[in-house]
């Protein structure tokens, strides 16, 4: 949870809890100013080439050295696609193109953000490499072991992934 707002934005008072809009919202009393605490989106990408998905290490908190998908938040203003393909470039320095929506998860979740939108996507260019908020980046294949894995709801799209791979392959052939 972030912490709550307690000045006001417009003049600098005080702000307090009133019943507004349907639920108790930080309200300051001088100016009628309302502070609505809204969702923060992030996005995630699932990019898949060869067979394979890639993931990086968190190389900062939260779960710092465990494995994600590329991801972070959406600027205000900006598309969520377009944040996407930027925090690909930033962290393993891929252009990829956005593939459709693996999924939207709502709640308190990953990094603190009330809304995850994961998309799928290619490789357009370039060989990953890890920057920015990562430290390492890994290809995984369907028939790999998950290595540690740092927000459940991936571990889950990975592990009905990997599934899905295994029944497309034939497997358990090792
Ligand atoms: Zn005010």
């Amino acid at each position: 949870m972030r912490p709550p707002a307690n000045f006001c934005q417009v003049c600098g008072h005080s702000l307090e809890d009133r019943s507004v809009h349907g639920r108790v919202r930080r309200v300051c009393p001088a100016c009628g100013f309302v502070h609505f605490e809204d969702p923060k989106v992030a996005v995630a990408a699932f990019i898949e080439d060869g067979g394979r998905v890639l993931l990086v290490r968190r190389a900062f908190n939260p779960e710092r050295g465990k494995w994600a998908l590329p991801a972070g938040y959406v600027d205000y203003g900006e598309d969520p696609a377009a944040a996407a393909i930027r925090e690909v470039k930033e962290e393993t320095g891929l252009d990829i193109a956005i593939a459709g929506v693996l999924g939207v998860s709502g709640g308190s979740g990953q990094f603190g953000a009330s809304i995850v939108i994961t998309y799928t996507a290619t490789v357009l260019d370039g060989v990953a490499r890890p920057a920015d908020d990562a430290d390492a980046v890994l290809w995984l294949s369907p028939g790999d072991a998950l290595p540690d894995i740092a927000f459940t709801s991936t571990r889950q799209a990975l592990a009905a992934w990997q599934q899905r791979g295994k029944q497309h392959f034939g497997a358990d052939s090792r």
